[in-house]
């Protein structure tokens, strides 16, 4: 059986950006996204990705280093941009 993990990376590479959203809700919905964007950025949190450095606002989400998203606890959220956020979920990639 296929898993969803690889059912969403094809989505990904096969439709641009709005199933992208739907793919992220799993971890981060938009408006919770914002929310913890500001409180983030209240907390003096720099606004680059923690893994590349990238500093495009336009990419930036707000990531859950333990992925529940219920735990909106400052040293639970890290930026990252849509590239690493990706790569987190899908790739087992570790932010340091
Ligand atoms: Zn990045
Ligand atoms: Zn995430």
């Amino acid at each position: 059986m296929n898993s969803i993990k690889d059912l969403g990376s094809k989505i990904v590479y096969n439709v641009k950006n709005a199933r992208m959203i739907e793919i992220y809700s799993n971890c981060e919905n938009v408006e919770e996204n914002i929310k913890n964007k500001s409180l983030l950025l209240k907390n003096k949190v720099i606004y680059v990705c923690k893994i590349c450095k990238c500093d495009d606002t336009r990419v930036l989400v707000v990531h859950h280093l333990d992925k529940n998203h219920k735990n909106n606890n400052i040293d639970n959220l890290v930026f990252l941009c849509h590239n690493c956020h990706h790569l987190v979920h899908h790739h087992k990639v570790k932010i340091k």
